[in-house]
């Protein structure tokens, strides 16, 4: 469990106010009841990240199973999402880098930067 950097909060902030209700789903996806408390935890590390550090263990639960994770490791679409044999068809590391992290929620396009720009790419060299 790390801190979050500016990059992952400022997904985090533009999801609270935007997206709520996926972060609530999210949560309830991993098995929390109260998602109304993974939002409280999320407010309160939004006020000011060094929160972080005073966070009581039913919050850093909130934090490390819901928060966390929700910028952490996310899965890159792909340039065609998941191929015949079940691997990615993404042209980077198969995660969405942290800079690359709040277009793709902006847009729900969930893909990193290096398949973005291949995919835009080809669609300049093949019109
Ligand atoms: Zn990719």
């Amino acid at each position: 469990m790390t801190t979050l950097n500016s990059a992952k909060l400022s997904v985090l902030r533009y999801l609270l106010h935007n997206d709520e209700e996926l972060i609530i789903e999210f949560a309830q996806d991993q098995g929390i009841k109260n998602s109304l408390a993974t939002i409280g935890v999320l407010n309160y590390l939004l006020a000011d990240p060094e929160n972080f550090s005073a966070l009581s263990s039913a919050q850093k639960y909130h934090y490390a199973t819901a928060i966390e994770p929700l910028v952490t490791d996310v899965p890159c679409d792909g340039m065609v999402g998941t191929l015949e044999d079940g691997s990615s068809s993404c042209r980077g590391d198969t995660f969405i880098d942290d800079d690359s992290l709040l277009r793709a929620f902006q847009l729900e396009d969930m893909r990193c930067q290096i398949c973005v720009y291949d995919k835009e790419s080809w669609y300049r060299n093949n019109r």
